[in-house]
């Protein structure tokens, strides 16, 4: 589904990511795991080119995105992407944010983009607040709003960037469930995540990257247990 070759990126001279492989399955969730600085959100960001790897290719159900003939709007509407921050504009509602991208990018008429938006803050737990501006919701709602924006493009993947770093620490449950019933109903998910228990339950392998390079990967629970690499072992003392 997702396959990264040989992915290199430099800034200027630095070299951050140095030759990353990895194969995510159709359904699968994957989760990407390391120190401030060792590449996670660059590689993430590379998988749906809204970075451009200087080297390597990104494969989608076996095409090759990172070509320069790729229409890289098509690519970023089916390779869904939700940050730490969300991202929203404050002068819509929460309603017209989700349609926005179905409207625009999906070229869907008004009506349909909302129906459709309208399903996917349902999914998400949000029917009720549709009509809503961003600001008069919760920080945890608000991430919600921004996962509803990726699945109404009905996205093939979608990628996670400490989706939970930035919000109280009562909101990031919320979040998780709506993520880990994401991955319950097949979704293919990347996941840059710390969060040990939602990986435990949704994550089916952990990559972990050091220096831009991945030093250990495996089933979760593997590499949680028993890490084989004496970086893994270290980063897992240090956020337990
Ligand atoms: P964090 O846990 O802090 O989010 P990360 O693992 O996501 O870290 P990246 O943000 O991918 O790390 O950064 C990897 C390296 O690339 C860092 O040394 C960072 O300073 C550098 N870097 C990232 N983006 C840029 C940029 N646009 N220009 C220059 N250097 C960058
Ligand atoms: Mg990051």
């Amino acid at each position: 589904m997702i396959e990264a070759r040989g992915i290199h990126k430099y800034f200027g001279g630095s070299h951050v990511l140095r030759g990353i492989d990895a194969t995510i399955a159709r359904g699968e969730v994957a989760a990407l795991m390391g120190s401030s600085g060792s590449g996670k959100s660059t590689f993430l960001r590379c998988l749906n080119r809204i970075e451009e790897p200087s080297q390597g290719d990104v494969l989608i159900e076996g095409t090759v995105i990172t070509d320069l003939r790729t229409d890289v709007n098509r690519v970023r509407a089916d390779i869904g992407m939700v940050f730490q921050e969300y991202n929203l504009f404050p002068h819509m509602t929460v309603l017209e944010n989700v349609a926005l991208g179905l409207i625009y990018v999906r070229r869907r008429p008004r009506s349909e983009a909302q129906e459709t938006a309208a399903d996917a803050l349902k999914r998400v737990g949000l029917a009720d607040h549709v009509t809503k501006h961003p600001q008069q919701l919760s920080g945890g709602q608000q991430q919600r709003v921004a996962i509803a924006r990726s699945l109404a493009m009905r996205p093939k993947a979608i990628l996670f960037d400490e989706p939970t770093s930035a919000l109280d620490p009562e909101m990031v449950n919320e979040v998780l469930e709506v993520m880990r019933t994401l991955a319950e109903e097949g979704m293919t998910m990347v996941v840059v995540s710390h969060e040990i228990g939602f990986l435990r339950k949704a994550a089916d392998q952990l990559i972990m990257l050091d220096a831009g390079q991945v030093v250990e990967r495996g089933p979760t629970a593997r590499v949680l247990d028993e890490p084989e690499h004496e970086r893994t072992r270290e980063f897992l003392r240090a956020i337990r």
